[in-house]
């Protein structure tokens, strides 16, 4: 009797031992997994998420969150994979953010995405178009009878491409042969003489545009300006004017900056993602924000106040109330 008590202690104690064991481990593995989707790996955004992520996971025992990045189509997929629920953050483009939040262009028939929610603006992305040498490609008139990539569905570049080339007086359908591959791809496609021509928004420098312009076939940057570029801008007042260094790709023929259209990456999230999760994001990048800086050489132009800037849609109060704290936006 004594012996089979004191057995049952002892196994009373050991399952508590398991039981407790289990739940310490469930307490630490326990958190929160979010993904940032972000565009092709030789672009910016995708280097971008990764930092974020970097910057959240340090603190994974803190917040309890584990953060991933998935390569995705840009803009336009990730707004409307934010929006579904498919992914917590999305990095987009803030003219495209516009007409999501508006429910233009690529939203017209579905209308207003009213949970799209604004987390803070990063760095500047530039039209950017590249050309085969050979083509003779001087300007965005020049396009005429060319074969173009103009962005695979659910990329940024497609949109641009829409508001821009009708202005420069190109039909899309008519004075182009235009191609919708992956930005990834339009690299390879030029220097294989497969395209003469893609068009790619992005931040400067990446891989994408010093692939392309340091192959065996010639390529430069063409500029998008002049009296039509104001049209642009006139007719969508969320381009600004830009300017592309090109001391970040040596190999293109032309050797001066290029000036063209901007927007400005912008990284978003749904309303219905909890405020703590948004304010984590926020204040990781933002308290460390010289660190973050050291992550892309993209960021070079990042502060604290442009970050707030070129954000159209609501922002989410996650990061309002990181931003009220540290008063970068008064009550
Ligand atoms: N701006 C591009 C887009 O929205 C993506 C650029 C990048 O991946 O850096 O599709």
């Amino acid at each position: 009797m004594r012996k089979s008590g004191i057995f049952l202690i002892v196994t009373l104690v050991i399952s508590a031992f398991i039981v407790g064991g289990i739940a310490v481990v469930g307490e630490a593995t326990k958190g929160k997994f979010i993904t940032i989707g972000t565009g092709g790996i030789t672009g910016v955004y995708y280097p971008t998420g990764g930092a974020i992520c970097q910057m959240l996971n340090k603190k994974k025992d803190t917040y309890g969150i584990r953060c991933t990045v998935e390569s995705t189509g840009g803009s336009v997929f990730n707004i409307n994979a934010v929006i579904s629920g498919d992914m917590d953050f999305g990095i987009a483009q803030s003219d495209i953010q516009f007409k999501a939040y508006q429910g233009i262009g690529e939203w017209k028939e579905k209308g207003s995405q009213q949970d799209l929610r604004s987390v803070f603006s990063l760095h500047t992305e530039a039209v950017t178009l590249v050309a085969a040498e050979d083509a003779g490609i001087k300007s965005i008139t020049d396009l005429k009878g060319k074969k173009v990539n103009i962005g695979n569905p659910g990329s940024g570049q497609l949109q641009n491409c829409m508001d821009i080339l009708p202005l420069f007086g190109i039909d899309i359908e008519k004075d182009i042969k235009a191609e919708q591959a992956k930005a990834a791809e339009g690299p390879s496609l030029l220097q294989d003489g497969r395209i003469d021509a893609f068009f790619y928004t992005v931040g400067h420098p990446n891989g994408a545009i010093k692939e392309a312009t340091a192959g065996a076939r010639k390529a430069r940057i063409v500029p998008i300006s002049g009296e039509m570029a104001n049209a642009v801008i006139k007719k969508y007042p969320y381009y600004v004017k830009t300017v592309i260094p090109m001391s970040h790709y040596p190999s293109a023929v032309n050797k001066e900056d290029v000036e063209t259209l901007g927007v400005k990456a912008t990284l978003i999230t749904s309303a219905k993602v909890p405020d703590d999760v948004v304010y984590a994001i926020v204040k990781e990048v933002f308290d460390n924000l010289e660190d973050f800086k050291t992550l892309h050489p993209a960021y070079a132009e990042l502060s604290r106040e442009k970050m707030l800037q070129g954000l159209s849609a609501p922002i989410h109060p996650g990061a309002l109330k990181y931003f009220k704290e540290k008063g970068l936006i008064k009550e």
